[in-house]
C-alpha cells in the first residue's frame, strides 16, 4: 500500500522560492576584489537568478544543457547557481586553478553551450580560447560591460557579454518548471590527480537532500540567525553545498571573493559577524599563523568552523580553541559525495571526555551522517572489525553519491552491487568513527605490511620546526617500499635529520620510521590544494631507500 502524501518534487527553484518568501532578512554580503562590499537579500538573488533564467531561455538553453562557470565566490555565481538548475538546465562549476589542459578536457567533456567567467579570470579563458570546445557559443563575463577587455580576443569565435548586460531588463519573476526531481542540476568534476578529471552529475534531488543533511546540529548547525562564511570554493563540489543548506535555513551568506588571505577573512569575520564558516586546512593554518603574529588579533565572536578536504592537523585545532575559542569540526567528503559523507561530533560515550582527549579524537573524520551507509573491506573482501585497529578501503552508498561518471559508464570504483569506492583507506572504531589512515595509492607498501603516510605527515607536524612535510614511498630492494620523508622547514629554523627522525621514537613502530629525510623548500599542491603526492613520486621515482 501507497503512503497518502503530496509527491511535491525535491527542486533547487523549491530552496530560492523558500528563503525569498520567508527570510528577507538575511543578508547576502559580497567581496569585490578591492574589498569593497554588495549587500543583498534572498529576495534579490532570487529577482536575479529569475532574469537570468529568462535571458537564457530566450537564447534558446534547453533543459539539461551544459552552463559552465569559472569563478569565485560572489552574488553573481550565486544568481548564476540558482537561475541555470531552476530552469533545468546545469550548473558546470569549472576551478579556475586546474591546469589549462585540464580546463580545456572537462569544458569539452561537458559540451557547455555558455561559459560564465569572472573578470578577474578572462585572461586565462583567453589562453584557452583556441581549446574551447565547438558546443560553446557564448561567454559572459561575470561584471559590467566595462569590465570586458577592449581588445578581448574571444569577441572573434563567441558572442561576449557582460552578466549585467544579459539580465538588465527581464522579468524578475521565472515560473520555475516542475521538474522531475532526478533530473541533472549541477556538474562537478573530480581533480584529477590521477588521470582525467570525472565528471559527476548531481540531481536536484540529490542536492537537496545533502543540503537538508548538513544543515544537522551534528554537521554544520546552520540556523536562520548565522552568517555563513563559505571559504570553500563554489568551483569544489558546490562549496560543500552551502550555498543551498543556507538558504535552507535562511541563515545570511557572506561570500568572500577571490581574496582569501588572513587579514582580507578576519576582516569579514569581524565586520559581518560571521557565525559560521568551511574550508580546507591550508586556509585555516595560515589564518591561525596570522592571528599569532600580533596579541591585537582575535576574534570578538569566534565563529564554529568546519574543516575537511584533507585532515585535520591536531595542533591547528588545538590553536583555535585554546588561543582563540575557536571550535573546529572535522569533516570528510568526496565529488561523488556531493560531498559530505561524515562528521566526527561527540556522542554520549565520549561527551564528559576532556578537551585534550577529544582534541586528540577530533583527527578521525567522523561518523557517517544519515543517509550515508559506510562498508570497509580488506584485501580479501572481508569486512573490517570496528576497533580502530584494522583497516581496509571505505565504500558508500547513500541518496547523494554518485552511480556512474559522467560520460564514463563501467569506471571500477562502482561495484556492481551499489557501493561506490572511495579509495580512501580507513579504521573504524566501536563508536563508528573512521580515521583516514591513506589513499589508497599512497599507503606505503613495506614488506608485505602498509605503513600510513598520513599518520607520519600529521605526526611529524607537531614537531616546532616544521611547516610542511609530505611522505611517500620509494623503492627498497628488500622491503619493497620504505617510507621518504619531505621536510618543508619554518622560517628561521634550521633543524637536523636526526632531529627530525627522532621525533618519530616512541610514537610509532619503529619499522615505520621514515630512513631519509629530505628539506625542501616547498611541496607541490593540487589545484586544490591538496598534497600533489602523484607529482613528488614521479620526482623521486629512481631514490632508493637501499
Ligand atoms: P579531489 O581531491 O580528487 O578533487 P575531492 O575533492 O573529492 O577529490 O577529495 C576527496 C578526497 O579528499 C577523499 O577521498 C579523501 O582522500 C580526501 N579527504 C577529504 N576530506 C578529508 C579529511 N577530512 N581528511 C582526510 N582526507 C580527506
Amino acid at each position: 500500500m501507497l503512503g497518502l502524501m503530496q509527491d511535491r518534487p525535491l527542486l533547487i527553484s523549491s530552496i530560492l522560492e523558500h528563503a525569498a518568501r520567508n527570510h528577507g532578512g538575511a543578508k547576502i554580503v559580497s567581496a569585490r576584489p578591492d574589498g569593497s562590499l554588495v549587500r543583498h537579500g534572498w529576495p534579490q538573488v532570487a529577482a536575479r537568478a529569475a532574469q537570468l533564467a529568462h535571458a537564457l531561455a530566450a537564447r534558446g538553453v534547453k533543459q539539461g544543457e551544459r552552463i559552465a562557470t569559472l569563478a569565485w565566490n560572489d552574488h553573481r555565481h550565486l544568481e548564476v547557481y540558482y537561475g541555470v538548475s531552476s530552469m533545468g538546465a546545469v550548473l558546470h562549476t569549472v576551478n579556475p586553478r586546474l591546469f589549462p589542459d585540464q580546463i580545456a578536457f572537462i569544458l569539452k567533456d561537458a559540451e557547455d553551450t555558455h561559459l560564465f567567467v569572472d573578470p578577474t579570470l578572462v585572461k586565462g579563458a583567453e589562453a584557452l580560447a583556441d581549446r574551447l570546445p565547438a558546443s560553446l557559443r557564448t561567454i559572459v563575463i561575470m561584471g559590467t560591460e566595462a569590465e570586458i577587455p577592449a581588445d578581448c580576443p574571444l569577441r572573434g569565435r563567441f558572442e561576449v557579454i557582460a552578466q549585467e548586460s544579459l539580465i538588465a531588463g527581464q522579468p524578475e519573476h521565472f515560473d520555475w518548471p516542475e521538474l522531475d526531481e532526478r533530473s541533472a542540476s549541477s556538474l562537478c568534476y573530480t581533480s584529477g590527480t590521477t588521470g582525467d578529471p570525472k565528471g559527476v552529475l548531481y540531481s536536484h534531488r540529490s542536492t537537496v537532500i545533502h543540503g537538508i543533511a548538513v544543515l544537522q546540529k551534528d554537521v554544520f548547525n546552520i540556523g536562520a540567525e548565522d552568517v555563513v562564511m563559505p571559504v570553500v570554493p563554489m568551483f569544489h563540489v558546490n562549496a560543500w553545498g552551502i550555498p543551498y543548506a543556507a538558504a535552507m535555513a535562511g541563515a545570511s551568506l557572506v561570500l568572500p571573493g577571490p581574496k582569501l588571505d588572513p587579514a582580507s577573512l578576519h576582516r569579514l569575520f569581524e565586520e559581518e559577524r560571521v557565525t559560521f564558516s568551511a574550508g580546507v586546512p591550508t586556509i585555516w593554518t595560515a589564518l591561525l599563523q596570522w592571528l599569532r603574529a600580533d596579541p591585537a588579533r582575535k576574534f570578538s565572536n569566534p565563529p564554529r568552523l568546519v574543516v575537511g578536504g584533507t585532515a585535520l592537523p591536531t595542533p591547528i585545532n588545538a590553536g583555535f580553541l585554546k588561543e582563540y575559542g575557536v571550535h573546529i569540526r572535522h569533516a570528510w567528503g568526496m565529488t561523488e559525495l556531493s560531498p559530505l559523507g561524515t562528521a566526527n561530533s561527540r556522542l554520549p560515550q565520549n561527551a564528559d571526555w576532556d578537551e585534550d582527549r577529544f582534541l586528540d579524537y577530533a583527527r578521525k573524520q567522523g561518523r557517517a551522517l544519515f543517509g550515508i551507509e559506510l562498508r570497509v573491506r580488506d584485501a580479501e573482501g572481508k569486512e573490517i572489525p570496528h576497533d580502530g585497529i584494522a583497516f581496509g578501503e571505505l565504500e558508500v552508498r547513500g541518496p547523494w553519491v554518485a552511480k556512474q561518471y559522467f560520460n564514463r559508464p563501467g569506471d571500477p570504483a562502482f561495484t556492481g552491487d551499489g557501493w561506490f569506492r572511495t579509495g580512501d583507506v580507513v579504521t573504524v572504531d566501536e563508536l563508528g568513527c573512521i580515521e583516514i589512515v591513506d589513499r589508497a595509492k599512497d599507503v606505503i607498501k613495506s614488506g608485505g605490511e602498509w605503513i600510513s603516510s598520513i599518520t607520519l605527515e600529521n605526526l611529524i607536524m607537531g614537531h616546532p620546526a616544521v611547516a610542511q612535510a609530505a611522505v611517500i614511498g620509494i623503492h627498497h630492494s628488500k622491503w619493497d617500499e620504505r617510507p621518504l620523508l619531505l621536510v618543508v622547514p619554518k622560517p628561521g629554523a634550521n633543524p637536523t635529520a636526526e632531529e627530525i627522525i627522532g621525533y618519530y621514537e616512541g610514537k610509532v613502530a619503529k619499522w615505520w620510521i621514515p630512513d631519509q629525510v629530505e628539506f625542501v623548500e616547498s611541496l607541490p599542491l593540487t589545484a586544490t590544494g591538496k598534497l600533489w603526492k602523484a607529482d613528488l613520486k614521479q620526482k623521486y621515482r629512481d631514490r632508493s631507500a637501499g
